[in-house]
């Protein structure tokens, strides 16, 4: 079973390792990968979509096309997990920031993200969350977006202030922190639990 990680930019290797760690836990026999290569995505049972810079990211799978293969398989029901600029990707509507750089998303869950949604004082900072169906989590929020809108399918994980920070849509998972820079994989466990 093929888990890729979709590696043109951003937090690629700490998903890598966090993946390999949650295989090892829960016994699944994984092949996790850090890829760009469209036949290798196309072969994927999962795929995780890393933080990073959300316009280059989107730019870079837009313009190889890769973005097709991960909507199609999206909806064949390939778990897909986004964390934080992969979250704003996910998303059906970005913010103003969003199109003012014409970054184009994916469309996969029915939300609204608001880029940089902590502002300048709070770029980076961590929390406790309790998830709901992962438990308690210390979440690490850096230049971090939130989901200021979400649709009726969609499930709310988890809040800070007025913001949804966690949602679940189907097969659709997005985190607004960073997963794979905390000493814990429940989350990493929780989405291979999805396959
Ligand atoms: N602020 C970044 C963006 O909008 C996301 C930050 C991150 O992924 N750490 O793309």
């Amino acid at each position: 079973m093929r888990v890729s990680v979709i590696g043109f930019q951003g937090d690629v290797e700490e998903h890598v390792i966090a993946l390999n760690k949650s295989a090892n836990r829960l016994h699944l026999d994984c092949e996790i990968l850090a890829t760009r290569k469209a036949d290798e995505i196309e072969e994927s049972e999962a795929i995780v979509i890393p933080g990073g810079e959300s316009t280059t990211i989107s730019r870079l799978i837009f313009g190889d096309k890769i973005s097709d293969i991960i909507i199609r398989l999206a909806n064949e029901g390939v778990p897909v997990m986004g964390t934080c600029a992969g979250l704003i990707l996910l998303a059906r509507e970005g913010d103003e920031q969003v199109e003012k750089t014409d970054t184009q998303l994916l469309g996969l869950m029915d939300v609204r993200v608001k880029r940089n949604a902590f502002g300048r004082q709070r770029e980076s900072f961590q929390t406790r969350l309790n998830i709901k169906g992962i438990g308690e989590f210390d979440a690490v929020f850096i230049r971090a977006p939130a989901i200021t809108e979400a649709e009726n399918g969609v499930d709310v994980l988890a809040t800070v202030d007025e913001y949804v920070v966690a949602a679940k849509q189907d097969n659709i998972l997005a985190f607004a922190f960073h997963p794979e820079l905390a000493d814990d994989t429940k989350v990493h466990e929780y989405f291979l639990r999805m396959i």
